[in-house]
């Protein structure tokens, strides 16, 4: 069974008179402990499909299976909850609380686990996100604000609040985009090992570098797969 499943999938924004198909016809298949890289030129759908496969949007036409089950009906409430539980987020431009310590925006998912039935005590909302922080390589940082932190850092403490839940997958869009390419090749790296500790990872991005480092790598042109290949 794969983890992530799509049929034909489409999404069209309306904007104006106009009708934009974003996405068209995607049927794709991500199965457990792959690192799938997302590329295309800008506009292609890229983040679209991001979005439809973490629940952050919902597709126009076609249908998405989550370990085999349709995701079509599901009310907001339960993809929410679905999203804390399963899925990792990290974001080109971090995403961070800004008057947080990293330590407290490790722990927010879970702080937030609370909501779907399922209370972490504060000692292990700590514990784990102290281990998550370590495992970034910020145990030295925990009690750093973002603006206190460099850009690498502040996506590791993105990545660390993406795997405290310990999500069967870990969505990226475009992680390396605003960091320069030092600190853009150590963030690769990171998700690189993590994947050999078998978390399974969808990363967009337009760096062809990195698309080659990926294990397998889907071209979008124009809302449809160009290409879908192993590297
Ligand atoms: P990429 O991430 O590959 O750059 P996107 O998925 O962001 O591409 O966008 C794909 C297409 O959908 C583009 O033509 C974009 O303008 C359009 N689009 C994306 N989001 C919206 C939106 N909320 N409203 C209208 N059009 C959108
Ligand atoms: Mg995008």
């Amino acid at each position: 069974m794969p983890l992530i499943a799509t049929r034909e999938l489409g999404k069209v924004f309306r904007r104006g008179g106009e009708e934009i198909w974003a996405l068209r016809d995607v049927t794709l298949a991500i199965e457990q402990g792959e690192f799938l890289a997302i590329t295309g030129s800008s506009g292609s759908g890229k983040s679209t499909l991001l979005y439809i496969l973490g629940l952050l949007d919902s597709p126009s036409s076609g249908e998405y299976f989550l370990e085999d089950k349709t995701t079509s009906n599901i009310a907001d409430d339960e993809r929410a909850m679905q999203r804390n539980k399963m899925m990792g987020f990290v974001f080109q431009s971090f995403h961070l609380l800004a008057r947080a310590s990293a330590l407290r925006n490790v722990m927010m998912p879970l702080v937030y686990a609370a909501n779907y039935g399922e209370s972490i005590a504060a000692t292990e909302q700590r514990e784990r996100a102290e281990a998550a922080l370590t495992r970034v390589g910020l145990a030295d940082r925990m009690q750093h604000v973002p603006s206190e932190l460099s850009g690498g850092q502040r996506q590791r403490v993105a990545i660390a609040r993406a795997l405290v839940n310990r999500p069967r997958i870990v969505f990226a869009d475009e992680p390396t985009g605003n960091l320069d390419s030092k600190n853009g090749r150590e963030i690769l790296a990171l998700f690189q090992e993590l994947n050999s500790d078998g978390v399974t990872i969808a990363m967009v991005t337009h760096d062809p570098v990195i698309a080659e480092l990926a294990k397998r790598r889907l071209v979008l042109r124009d809302g449809v797969i160009e290409s879908d290949n192993a590297n």
